[in-house]
Formats: structure tokens, sequence, C-alpha cells
């Protein structure tokens, strides 16, 4: 999947298109990711003694990853990704990057520590 937890995307399509947001949880499996503020839903909650609140929440639900456009760290526009591997880090030992396909630059990753 080409877009991982703390990337921010642009939504292109469904009911928050044009909407930006940071990722907060990518679920390869299902080819989701939940989106912060995209695509929410109102519930509503019981009370669960004291610590829970009833009332109506908002949760942000999973869309689907092709409804979103990864925005490039270093060029700020969405773009699709090339998949290379770069040494990278430290060590300078050979990782698999995203390489965006507007600027050619490498997007950072904000799962992995630089
Ligand atoms: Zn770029």
């Amino acid at each position: 999947m080409n877009i991982k937890k703390g990337d921010t995307v642009l939504v292109i399509a469904g009911k928050d298109r044009g909407k930006q947001g940071t990722v907060v949880r990518a679920l390869p499996q299902l080819n989701k990711v939940i989106v912060e503020g995209v695509n929410l839903v109102k519930r509503h909650q019981k009370p669960q003694g004291q610590l829970r609140q009833g009332g109506i929440i908002e949760k942000a639900l999973p869309i689907h990853v092709s409804n979103t456009m990864l925005i490039c760290t270093e060029c700020g526009q969405p773009t699709r990704v090339a998949h290379e591997r770069r040494p990278m880090g430290a060590d300078q030992k050979l990782r698999p990057v995203r390489i965006c396909k507007k600027c050619g630059k490498v997007i950072a990753d904000r799962t992995r520590s630089a």
C-alpha cells in the first residue's frame, strides 16, 4: 500500500472530496485508511457507568486508498508514487522508499524515525 500512518492525503472521491487530512490508521489488509476529520459519522453512544459519557460522538470511518492521493512531503502536491530502494539512514542501507512522481524526491515516512 502506498499510504501509511502519519501521511497527509487528499481525498479525491466521495462526500469529503477535496479535504485533506492526516492518516491516523492504515488498514493494509483492507486497502483502507482512516483519515482525521474525513468520512465522519455520528454515533449515538450509551453512557457506560462513570467511565464514558453518553451522547453523540463523531467517528471517522475507513475510506478506500484509491479515493485518496498522497501529498508529497517535499513539494506539497498530491502525487502518485514510485517505489524504489535507496540508501537511507545512518548506515546507508538500501531501504524501500516512496518517490514523488511530481518532484522526484523521497517522500518522508513518519512511521519510521529518521
Ligand atoms: Zn513532490
